[in-house]
């Protein structure tokens, strides 16, 4: 059973692939980069060693360690005393990729966003008009973001066999990109998309398709010569974490229906919606994938939360799991989480693509 689910809950990253697939034996991880052995510490952890790095590192990068109660130094040594290592992700990671938090200085809930609500969104055809016309105009930029180097610097990290496995906050598919292959997006993808009443499954790259199909540029502008899209200011709209943009939508706008279950030209009202495959707010997060997540807490000997706040209760309740077992934890985030107060916490604050890569390049991994 434990390896059926295991089967089931992974997905296989493959932009547009939708399928789900078995994660590759532990065997089979294995080599790190060829210039990983450039600039590697000595590879004893004893306290005087720890104590000469922390000092080098206070003297030699103000930047990384200013802001933290724990230093670069304490990151290597949580990860170097690990063997496999559980990997908790939020927005702050896709940050320096050029997707928004949500609780930055520049995040959407900083900037007035208001997410949509799940029952709003199956109940409101308003509100499925307004949420794939931003999608729609969010999408070409949104899906040419690229991973940036905190990504790779865990991805190389699973290559060595030091990760275990990542559970994702973000919807954004860059993990996957970046090449890692144990993936557990908690909240869904954006990069899918679902028919909320039968399995219809599609690629959202397709699904781009169908709605500029739908919503051509010569169809620009309703009966009354309103545009499509528009801004209070007229200035683009402002991206946001989910892949969308801020702006208004006209109400001639359309939305396609499923076109498997649906009944009638481009489906009946309230038939066939399509929905990505995200967990919106007021939507409960699957049961499978709480136990996809606390079977691989389970399986760690340690906890690595990367670029999140942890203020969604979905992913508190990860570190939480993690704390009653007794795994240890530790954080990499600008800025206050809610786990802060855990006892025995190592808390670093500092920028995490350039504190990720220095990790994997200096850690004996
Ligand atoms: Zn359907």
């Amino acid at each position: 059973m434990r390896s059926a689910v295991r089967a089931a809950v992974w997905a296989a990253g493959e932009a547009g692939g939708g399928g789900r697939h078995v994660w590759p034996s532990s065997g089979t991880a294995s080599r790190r980069r060829q210039n990983e052995n450039e600039n590697k510490w000595p590879t004893t952890s004893t306290s005087t060693t720890f104590a000469t790095r922390c000092s080098v590192q206070q003297r030699g990068d103000v930047a990384l360690a200013s802001t933290s109660r724990f230093c670069f130094w304490d990151l290597i040594r949580f990860v170097e005393s690990k063997q496999s290592l559980c990997v908790l992700t939020g927005a702050g990671i896709s940050t320096e990729s050029g997707i928004p938090d949500y609780r930055g200085p520049q995040g959407a809930y900083t900037t007035g966003f208001k997410p949509v609500m799940h029952l709003d969104f199956v109940r409101k055809e308003s509100v499925r008009k307004r949420y794939w016309g931003r999608s729609m105009e969010g999408w070409r930029k949104f899906s040419r973001c690229r991973p940036n180097s905190g990504h790779i610097a865990l991805a190389n990290m699973e290559s060595t066999g030091r990760v275990n496995g990542i559970i994702t906050q973000n919807v954004d598919r860059l993990h996957q990109q970046a090449g890692s292959k144990r993936v557990l997006e908690l909240h869904g993808t954006t990069h899918e998309v679902v028919c909320l009443e039968c399995s219809y499954r599609t690629p959202r790259d397709a699904f781009q398709g169908v709605l500029e199909e739908l919503n051509p540029p010569t169809a620009d502008a309703d009966v009354s010569g309103k545009p499509l899209f528009s801004t209070a200011q007229g200035t683009p709209g402002l991206q946001r974490p989910d892949g969308d943009v801020e702006i208004d939508v006209a109400e001639a706008f359309s939305v396609p229906h499923c076109p498997k279950c649906s009944r009638g030209e481009g489906g009946q009202s309230g038939d066939g919606i399509l929905k990505p495959d995200v967990t919106f707010f007021g939507d409960n997060v699957p049961r499978w994938r709480h136990e996809a997540a606390n079977e691989l807490v389970r399986g760690s000997d340690g906890l690595l939360v990367v670029g999140s706040s942890l203020m969604v209760f979905s992913a508190f309740r990860i570190a939480k799991l993690a704390q009653d077992l007794g795994i240890e934890i530790a954080v990499l985030n600008a800025g206050e989480t809610r786990i802060d107060e855990f006892d025995g916490l190592i808390k670093h604050e500092a920028p995490i693509g350039e504190t990720m890569t220095r990790l994997v390049r200096h850690a004996n991994l």
